[in-house]
């Protein structure tokens, strides 16, 4: 029997910091200068079948460009991922993402509900050669400020898809049951760092830089796969965002997570000796 589950996904985030561009860029692969602003929500449904199960995600998007006063609790409810979205050519964005996260709790009973940061515009800022800014102090020592951040671009179709997939993946993994591993694979876990990459992404060459190090430091093997390449191996590791490395069986999605491998892989030592 399939289940069917139903999950809502919200878009937070300044008004023009570019949600709106984002989601249509991921929904309709499209980039437009100029957006009518309606009232009232644009909402968009995608659904991803799994072998036992199928989840209908609802992202939603405020039509306009309300500023976060004027939107209602209401739009907030239930939601079960939401990405924090901000302007790289505007740092100031960045220092409002407390505040929308602050509105995601208070709608959602203080719950921690599973947060992307997202900047936006990254080919504006770097035409403009700005620094990409993101002042995580300004989250505390809220979930939000350890959540993955990825910097996208809507216009050139640049890591959009990938914010999506981690929001997602985090989602689906509360709602997945953990696939079956085979002892083979576990054994290579513990000896190895996996290392998933897409062709052409342009994190994956930074990220492996810095896993190539780390590894080297705690004398473990690093291996590369490729999505398009080995299909069935990342299937069978259940991986669907990139870049992704599993290191002691954890799955770190990201270049955010993939930062603190280091700090986990001692965590993980000492809990082992
Ligand atoms: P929203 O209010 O957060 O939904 O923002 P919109 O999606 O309506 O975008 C606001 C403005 O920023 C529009 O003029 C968009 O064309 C522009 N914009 C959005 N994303 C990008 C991007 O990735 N690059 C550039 N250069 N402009 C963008
Ligand atoms: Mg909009």
């Amino acid at each position: 029997m399939t289940k069917l589950y139903q999950r809502k996904i919200v878009l937070l985030g300044d008004p023009g910091v570019g949600k709106t561009s984002l989601v249509q860029r991921y929904i309709y692969d499209r980039f437009h200068r100029d957006y009518m602003t309606t009232l009232g929500l644009n909402f968009y449904v995608r659904t991803f079948e799994y072998p036992d199960a199928e989840v209908k995600l609802m992202i939603w998007d405020i039509a306009g460009q309300k500023s976060r006063r004027k939107i209602g609790l209401r739009y907030l409810q239930g939601a079960s991922g939401a990405l924090l979205t901000y302007d790289l050519t505007k740092p100031e964005t960045f220092n409002n993402l407390s505040g929308w996260y602050e509105d995601l709790r208070t709608a959602n009973n203080q719950k921690d509900v599973p947060v992307i940061l997202v900047g936006t515009k990254l080919d504006l800022a770097q035409t403009k050669q700005l620094p990409l800014s993101f002042n995580l102090k300004t989250l505390g020592d809220t979930p939000a400020a350890k959540a993955n951040l990825i910097f996208t671009s809507a216009k050139t179709d640049t890591n959009v898809d990938a914010a999506f997939n981690l929001i997602i993946q985090q989602i689906v993994s509360g709602v997945i049951p953990i696939p079956d591993i085979s002892p083979k694979i576990i054994e290579k876990i513990s000896t190895k760092i996996l290392f998933f990459v897409k062709k052409g992404d342009a994190w994956s060459k930074v990220a492996l830089n810095h896993i190539e190090k780390v590894a080297k430091k705690f004398a473990l093997e690093v291996e590369t796969i490729d999505a398009e390449t080995d299909p069935q191996i990342v299937d069978a590791y259940g991986v669907t965002a990139y870049p992704t490395i599993i290191a002691g069986g954890r799955h770190l999605v990201g270049i955010v997570q993939i930062a603190h491998l280091e700090s986990i892989l001692h965590q993980m030592l000492e809990k082992s000796a």
